[in-house]
């Protein structure tokens, strides 16, 4: 069927979206008296209306009941975290005992390569994207220096080939089996943040078994935003921030995933604070370290409240939208704007198509005027981001965008060009 490309075939597919509601429950940023259209959810997600409520409540409960707050405050801080396990773990397919909200997502990071990067004998090696986040980088080179390895020696970087933006899984697969004597761990983001491809995790994690490696991701781009079944992939563990697409706050808490085999074996080794002790004896001040079974056995500290509040506020909408639903709607929207823009002819989108490789973002190259380009959008109230050294990076959230929205954006791009 040929596309239609006008804005009131556009805003027919935002009448007839069952999401559309959820918009409402957001804040959305002011440009000349209206709302911004923002296609940045997959670096800061919008505010949820009901975050700021919930902040407040426990600054009223703190001033109300100072210490006693921890068992007294309509949510006790003691057990805070309990609010928001069970759906924090439906939005990556977990068991409820296998995730624990806390800390942040580097620091959760280091915490997990303590315990699942265990070198020994020729097994040292850790794989991983050559085009990773900054601080995946910096955490496993850290790591391997932790054990007196060479970095340069022991890890294992995974490239696209020439001329190719996006690595191929039947690549990732046959160096895993290259490799398959030496490797200890593969560690890559679910979806990379610079070219939006979303890595086949399933196939990934089992290959990585089948030679006796660890499997781990940083699902920073990859919560809140497609479908994971962390549990039943066998996932051995994964760690990912709140504020991309789970709309919980700049620096809000984030959450670790230890798959339950894993997770009640008190003697892997790990770094250890008073909070993932067994709750039942932590406030017996005790010097022996019980770790808690799953992964509250990972928690360091107490819980960050206030964060927190930010976070069940937006755990609530993704379990009232669920996130097959949201799913759903994106691919149908990124299918729709990556039809729009395919006809620009200076829009190159380096993100796969096929939305099995893909979540809501598309990576832009402009072939023409990029960084002007990227100016006059934000001039014009249309808000992307830009990564260096040359994409333009749009998301369409399912959660608050519409279908106009896309049209609007693809409509300013062929506005410049004229
Ligand atoms: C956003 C992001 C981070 C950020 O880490 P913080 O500790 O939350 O600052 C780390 N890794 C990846 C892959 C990211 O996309």
């Amino acid at each position: 069927m040929a596309l239609d490309y006008s804005l009131s075939y556009a805003q027919s597919l935002d009448l007839s979206d069952s999401l559309k509601s959820y918009r409402d429950q957001f804040i959305f940023p002011q440009h000349n008296g209206k709302d911004i259209y923002y296609f940045t959810g997959n670096s800061l997600g919008l505010q949820p209306r009901k975050a700021q409520q919930y902040i407040l409540e426990e600054l009223e409960d703190w001033g109300k009941y100072g210490v006693e707050g921890h068992f007294q405050s309509r949510r006790n801080w003691f057990g805070y975290h309990h609010f928001l396990t069970d759906k924090a773990a439906k939005i990556v397919g977990a068991k409820t005992e296998e995730v624990a909200v806390m800390n942040t997502l580097s620091v959760n990071l280091n915490l997990l390569l303590v315990s699942f990067y265990r070198p020994h004998g020729k097994r040292t090696k850790i794989m991983m994207e050559a085009a990773a986040f900054p601080s995946d980088h910096y955490a496993v080179q850290q790591q391997v220096k932790f054990h007196e390895l060479d970095p340069s020696q022991h890890i294992i970087l995974l490239q696209p080939r020439d001329g190719e933006h996006c690595i191929r899984t039947e690549d990732i697969l046959a160096q895993i089996e290259d490799n398959k004597d030496e490797l200890a761990l593969l560690m890559l983001g679910g979806v990379n943040y610079y070219t939006g491809q979303l890595f086949d995790l399933e196939t990934i994690t089992k290959k990585a078994h089948e030679v006796g490696a660890i499997a781990g991701y940083d699902l920073a781009h990859a919560a809140g935003n497609i479908v994971l079944k962390l549990h039943e992939w066998n996932v051995d563990f994964a760690c990912w921030c709140s504020y991309k697409y789970l709309n919980s706050g700049p620096g809000g808490v984030a959450s670790i995933f230890v798959h339950e085999k894993h997770g009640n074996n008190p003697d892997l080794p790990r770094f250890a604070g008073w909070w993932g002790n067994e709750e039942k004896d932590r406030f017996l001040m005790k010097s022996e370290f019980i770790p808690a079974k799953g992964a509250s056995g990972w928690q360091q500290s107490n819980a960050q409240i206030f964060s927190m509040a930010a976070h069940l506020a937006s755990l609530e909408i993704f379990e009232q939208a669920g996130i097959e639903n949201l799913r759903t709607k994106s691919e149908q929207m990124t299918g729709y704007l990556e039809n729009l823009l395919k006809e620009i002819p200076q829009i190159k989108i380096i993100t796969p198509s096929n939305p099995k490789y893909r979540g809501c973002q598309l990576s832009l190259i402009a072939l023409d005027k990029p960084k002007e380009l990227f100016k006059f959008l934000q001039d014009n109230g249309i808000i992307t981001d830009w990564r260096e050294p040359d994409v333009i990076r749009v998301a369409p959230v399912p959660m608050y965008n519409r279908f106009e929205d896309c049209w609007i954006l693809a409509e300013s791009i062929k506005e410049f060009y004229s």
